[in-house]
């Protein structure tokens, strides 16, 4: 997957760490089917990420990055 040419950082708050993973979300009440949201996760972090997210009942895709 070669959607970014950078290197994308894990958004978890703090982390500097390279993503290994893409979570796409919207928030339902807010955004159209066409408004994806796209967080970047570390390993370390792409439990907590995708918890935040499910926990509010957010759709919620995780992609594995290829590097
Ligand atoms: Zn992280």
């Amino acid at each position: 997957m070669t959607e970014n040419a950078e290197t994308p950082v894990c958004s978890s708050r703090g982390c500097r760490h390279t993503a290994a993973w893409m979570l796409k979300w919207r928030n339902p009440r807010l955004h159209g089917p066409e408004r994806v949201k796209r967080w970047a996760a570390c390993d370390e972090h792409l439990e907590a990420l995708r918890s935040f997210l499910t926990s509010r009942g957010f759709p919620c895709e995780t992609v594995k990055l290829d590097d």
